[in-house]
């Protein structure tokens, strides 16, 4: 069996190390005797994985003291609610709007108290992030939210929004751990794992203590409010422990490439080979601003759906797969998390390049 090179925008590719290391736990985790997925979450073998993972976490992101890590349920879509439900305290929340995502958040926002939109670039299609240098941030607005990286659209903030003083709320699902991150910037925080650092059915949130709110409205769950599962250190109930082991295994991969300086480096590598070939084609071309460009999802197109759908066909059949862009941008888009190898996105530009020669 060979594996494919596959551009998923999610869930997408783990680091084959981790794969590897996991299926020779499968059976008996280290003389457990036992799966993973078999033991009790109330175990001290279970509660390694899970203090491990945790601070490597924290490690990774060097996170201030000031910070809770929390491994949740519900995916990123339910932080969409658990952020308004927890941290709208005035019932005020100010949103910028780039894309599908950011746009879910807000309508879900907007249940549950005043959502301003505060910004949005959905008149080019989500093609840029626009100037947050000034906004007119709400004076009473408990917290600023963003969706940092545009997983559908592939632009990414370069620089960060200006919420005079108010907490920022960021959506990182598609780049969380993908380069160097000041966390001291943040209210909150959060990421869908299946994108970045392993299986769907855990959500990472990173939450500043003193946003954790001891109150909640009545009509809140108990599973959605924070402060349990901060008191509980994430095992209020049964938590998906499964996922977070892999997710423990991800990021002892990351600081064994050097951490998140490591996975930068590599990330911005493997982005420039694929915007330098397509800035200099005569056939594909990126869909976004320049200076907006994600590093992790780079959506292209040829200008011809035909010849699109053509291309996504043939690059599947060479082991280049899901290559097929979102339904609202049409064409391609390609995925480069950071599992993704260099030679991976090398045989991507390659192909290109091969189809451009041949249907140019
Ligand atoms: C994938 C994705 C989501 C949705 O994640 P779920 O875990 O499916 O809820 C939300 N935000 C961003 C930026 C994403 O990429």
């Amino acid at each position: 069996m060979s594996r494919v090179y596959n551009f998923s925008a999610g869930p997408a590719m783990l680091p084959e190390e981790v794969l590897r290391q996991s299926s020779a736990e499968m059976l008996d985790y280290q003389g457990c005797g036992m799966s993973v997925m078999e033991m009790s979450h109330r175990s001290s073998s279970f509660q390694n994985i899970l203090d491990q993972a945790q601070q490597d976490l924290k490690d990774l992101l060097a996170l201030p003291d000031n910070y809770k890590v929390l491994f949740l349920q519900g995916g990123a879509s339910q932080q969409f609610a658990m952020v308004p439900m927890n941290l709208m305290k005035n019932g005020v929340a100010d949103y910028i709007v780039t894309g599908q995502w950011a746009k879910k958040a807000y309508a879900e926002g907007a249940k549950y108290g005043k959502a301003n939109k505060l910004a949005t670039s959905e008149d080019r299609t989500f093609a840029y992030i626009p100037d947050c240098a000034d906004l007119p941030v709400s004076p009473d607005a408990d917290y600023v939210y963003i969706c940092e990286n545009n997983t559908i659209y592939g632009t990414k903030y370069k620089t960060l929004p200006n919420t005079k003083g108010k907490p920022l709320v960021a959506d990182q699902s598609s780049c969380f751990l993908s380069e160097p991150v000041d966390v001291s910037r943040y209210g909150l925080i959060f990421a869908g794992a299946q994108k970045n650092i392993g299986p769907a059915g855990v959500v990472v949130v990173i939450i500043r203590e003193d946003l954790i709110p001891e109150e909640v409205p009545a009509f809140v769950p108990t599973m959605l409010q924070y402060k349990i599962h901060a008191d509980n250190n994430s095992l209020y109930n049964t938590p998906p422990c499964y996922g977070i082991y892999i997710c423990g295994k991800v990021f002892q991969w990351i600081k064994a490439q050097g951490g998140l300086e490591g996975m930068q480096q590599r990330n911005l590598e493997k982005a420039k080979l694929l915007y330098d070939f397509l800035d200099e084609s005569r056939l594909f071309r990126g869909t976004v601003d320049k200076k907006d460009r994600s590093l992790m999802n780079v959506p292209f197109v040829t200008g011809d759906k035909d010849l699109d759908a053509k291309f996504v066909k043939e690059a599947a059949a060479k082991g280049l797969v899901n290559l097929k862009g979102h339904r609202t941008v049409g064409g391609m888009r390609a995925s480069i998390y950071n599992a993704m190898p260099l030679a991976g996105v090398q045989t991507l530009v390659d192909f290109m390049k091969q189809f451009e020669t041949e249907n140019g």
